[in-house]
């Protein structure tokens, strides 16, 4: 199958073709034909999938086919959890609507506000937003959306684990019931079933399992290492291996800045991104890993949200994730779009329980590197215990205030405070029905 065979208009194929996608994803072939057709959207997919250009390509197909007169109204929202993937979104859309008529904006925290009010004060058709800055900007007069006809939740499990369900709602309070709208999760956990019954209408699922998307392309190994020699085992991998481009996570942004500080000791040049990183830092980091002038990135999972690097040759788990989906989403980071790549992962004499619940949720057992020299049998010997209580519990107890200025400044922590019976897996029971 090719994009021409999808129905989509000639101007958008033109832009595919010179962007070099030729054939679509799994997600883009399930998902474009009934979007085209108008239906509402469940869809499990993680980043790296494709899905971005699954549900941009027919809403960038119907605004072009149904010009409106007048000044430009945001026709179409996407809702996203942190800025580098709502700024991601808003380049994919620029380069897909390259042949057409179509302005889009990226708005989010933690910035000035004054340019995206002038962008606003033009006009746009499209608004890629993080929740807390479109309410702050909502409620100072400067955004309307009134004119709304397609809606999406992108990552919307992240959104919820971050604490936004309270912003989206009020946002969705202010949306036309009249409208397409499209809700995307890595993983369905109650809070986002129940979200989905409020938002969509009648709609089509399609699911792309973790497995098929990613795993199965990626080369995964484990290695058993004790605490005190993870930096010594991390040196020898970057210089013994010498992988291309590595991205490293940690579970803290103290971890990562820690790590950076140790590898450059070790004469290894590395740089961090995380929540307290300024906006211009981790941008300039992030070009840097793109164009490959710095092997060595260090995230936490929400700081590595958006970061759309396609040729990611190694991620390595420094700490294992409490939540097996987030393991699945780190590695997925490498073999993005169906590339092959190489997902390591530490673990040592505390993180047995977190390797269980892993293996469990991927349906395998991770091959041990037992060749590495740092392997020890007393890490593996801990595997069947259970994690240490203070570890279990880091990340659980605050709850994210909505601040506009936090958008996207959230640590691996707050990513960790899974819906799993917490406060936010309970209904609101102010959801509203779209019939
Ligand atoms: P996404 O899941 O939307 O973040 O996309 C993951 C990566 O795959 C991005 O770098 C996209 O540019 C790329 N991509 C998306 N669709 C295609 C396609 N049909 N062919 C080739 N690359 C694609």
């Amino acid at each position: 199958m090719d994009f021409t065979s999808l129905n989509l208009s000639p101007p958008l194929l033109d832009a595919l073709d010179e962007i070099g996608y030729v054939t679509p994803t799994p997600i883009q072939s399930q998902a474009i034909p009934d979007l085209i057709k108008g239906r509402d959207m469940l869809g499990c997919a993680q980043t790296g999938t494709g899905k971005t250009a699954a549900f941009a390509l027919p809403i960038l197909d119907a605004i072009a086919n149904n010009p409106l007169k007048g000044p430009r109204r945001i026709r179409a929202l996407i809702l996203c959890p942190t800025r580098e993937l709502a700024a991601q979104i808003h380049d994919n859309i620029e380069q897909y609507s390259r042949y057409l008529d179509i302005r889009s904006m990226a708005m989010f925290g933690g910035v000035s506000q004054r340019p995206q009010e002038k962008i606003l004060r033009r006009g746009v058709d499209i608004l890629v937003a993080t929740p807390g800055r479109l309410l702050d900007l909502m409620s100072q007069g400067y955004v309307n959306l009134s004119s709304v006809q397609f809606l999406v939740l992108d990552e919307a499990d992240r959104m919820l684990d971050m604490g936004f369900i309270r912003d989206i709602r009020k946002i969705l309070a202010q949306i036309p019931k009249k409208r397409q709208s499209l809700l995307f999760s890595a993983t369905i956990p109650r809070s986002i079933a129940d979200l989905s019954r409020d938002m969509l209408y009648n709609p089509v699922s399609v699911s792309i399992t973790p497995e098929s998307a990613t795993v199965e392309a990626i080369e995964q190994s484990l290695m058993f290492v004790m605490k005190s020699d993870k930096r010594g085992l991390l040196t020898h991998i970057i210089k013994v291996g010498r992988p291309e481009k590595v991205l490293v996570f940690s579970r803290t942004k103290h971890g990562c800045n820690r790590i950076v500080r140790q590898l450059g000791q070790d004469g290894i040049e590395a740089l961090a991104i995380h929540g307290n990183k300024s906006q211009g830092a981790r941008e300039k980091s992030l070009r840097r890993f793109r164009n490959g002038s710095l092997q060595v990135l260090v995230a936490t999972d929400v700081a590595s949200r958006g970061i759309d690097v396609s040729d990611i040759s190694h991620v390595i788990n420094l700490d294992l994730p409490n939540e097996p989906e987030v393991y699945v989403h780190r590695i997925g980071r490498t073999g993005r779009a169906g590339q092959g790549g190489i997902a390591i992962a530490f673990c040592d004499e505390n993180e047995g329980e977190y390797l269980r619940g892993i293996e469990k949720t991927i349906r395998q057992a991770i091959p041990v590197d037992e060749g590495q020299p740092f392997h020890s049998e007393k890490a593996r010997s801990c595997k069947g215990n259970k994690a240490p209580k203070k570890q279990q519990n880091r990340g659980r107890g605050r709850r994210q205030p909505r601040n506009n200025k936090s958008n996207g400044n959230h640590s691996n922590e707050k990513s960790n405070r899974q819906s799993k019976g917490g406060r936010n897996s309970r209904r609101s029971g102010r959801g509203r029905s779209r019939k």
